[in-house]
């Protein structure tokens, strides 16, 4: 068997008991991340076509309907590409693939501060000044142009420790706006993000899947202008239905751009130009319906199962840590400190939170194969 960090999506799956014969629960396993061949090392000589920009929110930030994403710190190169290609706002993290992401950024945007929208996530405590000036620091800038404290328990986000510490941030000029990014209890987290009315944007983790639990909320930050960033929207869906998927994204009321992980310059030239795609009803049906199929027995994210387990389990933590793991080997050590920290010795196997969960996800095998793969 390989060693952990040699393992990759395929082979969590297939440790875990989870793929049999190609299939994962019943679903087309998707492909593996995809590296970039040598030919795709080497930049094409035309950029993709233009990009529409939209206003995130009541803010004065124009975004790229496209933008790029950094979690698992594409080179700067393809940054550099993405932003020649229209790409104009850029989110990273001190936290995403051990730093690098966020030195390739710096070594991206040296020079050009300028010509894009910066985003940051907050992964420290609102009052630690010194992990604040030392992200902006390995990025190389004064100020970032809004920065997402990243909370994944709604009753967390009233906690107005978060309201000071962005006022007072904003005041000494880190960031101009403040934003809320969450891939757990989402729908709770942004519904308490706009009762607290200081924010001026939401980054959930969001898929076709959740289109009906999420309406209400999206409308509700339409109405208050708050602006949305989506991200993780691919999941567990085919490149080709993603790629078609993306003007459905971009209908979706307060939507302001999708944020994905852009690795190759392909990666960017087919979603620049998915964007530009226009669906009528018939054909966002189809697509909703492909992702659907897809996308059943796989996590959403919805945090059911943590809201269920009367042990207090963090169950949908779990299924992040499976979640990162199956994303990319370059995640490992981030589902690897994520498990670290999430006291599986409460559990009492009494299966509630598979049971609970809407979409038929084998929690108690993920549950058992992480407890093999990090304990
Ligand atoms: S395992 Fe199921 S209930 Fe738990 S977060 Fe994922 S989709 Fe929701
Ligand atoms: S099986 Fe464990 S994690 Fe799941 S609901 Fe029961 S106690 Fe919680």
């Amino acid at each position: 068997m390989k060693t952990k960090s040699q393992m990759n999506r395929r082979g969590f799956l297939r440790a875990a008991g989870l793929i049999a014969a190609g299939t994962v629960a019943g679903t087309a396993v998707a492909k593996e991340s995809k590296k970039p061949s040598p030919k795709e090392k080497k930049e094409p000589k035309k950029a993709p076509g233009k990009l529409q920009l939209n206003k995130l929110g009541k803010t004065d930030l124009l975004l790229s309907a496209i933008s790029i994403g950094t979690g698992s710190g594409p080179s700067a190169q393809v940054i550099k590409y993405a932003m020649k290609s229209g790409i104009n706002f850029i989110h990273t993290s001190v936290n995403y693939a051990g730093k690098k992401a966020i030195k390739e950024v710096a070594e991206a945007i040296k020079g050009k501060r300028d010509k894009v929208i910066l985003g940051l996530k907050i992964t420290w405590a609102p009052d630690d000044d010194k992990a604040m000036d030392n992200a902006l620091k390995i990025l190389g800038v004064d100020s970032v142009d809004i920065a997402f404290f990243n909370i994944h328990k709604a009753d967390d986000v009233k906690n107005d420790k978060y309201r000071k510490g962005a006022e007072r941030w904003i005041k000494a000029g880190k960031f101009k706006y403040i934003g809320l990014t969450t891939h757990s209890e989402m729908k709770e987290c942004m519904e308490n993000a706009l009762e607290q009315g200081f924010y001026n944007a939401l980054m959930p983790s969001y898929n076709l899947t959740m289109e009906k639990e999420c309406e209400k909320v999206f409308a509700d930050a339409e109405k208050q202008g708050v602006g949305i960033v989506l991200m993780k929207t691919k999941r567990e869906m085919n490149e080709k239905t993603y790629l078609q998927a993306i003007p459905k994204y971009l209908s979706t009321p307060a939507v302001a751009t999708v944020n994905k992980t852009l690795k190759t310059f392909a990666a960017v030239n087919e979603i620049i130009a998915a964007s530009e795609k226009k669906l009528d009803e018939k054909q966002e049906k189809e697509i909703k319906k492909v992702a659907m199929m897809g996308m059943t027995g796989h996590c959403t994210m919805c945090g059911t199962c943590s809201q269920t387990c009367p042990q207090n389990v963090p169950v949908a933590d779990m299924m992040r840590c499976a979640d990162y793991y199956m994303a990319d080997n370059e995640y490992y050590e981030v589902a690897r400190e994520t498990y670290a920290q999430i006291d599986v010795s409460k559990c009492v196997d009494c299966g509630k939170c598979e049971q609970v969960c809407p979409s038929e996800v084998p929690v108690k095998q993920y549950k058992s194969k992480l407890k093999k793969l990090f304990a």
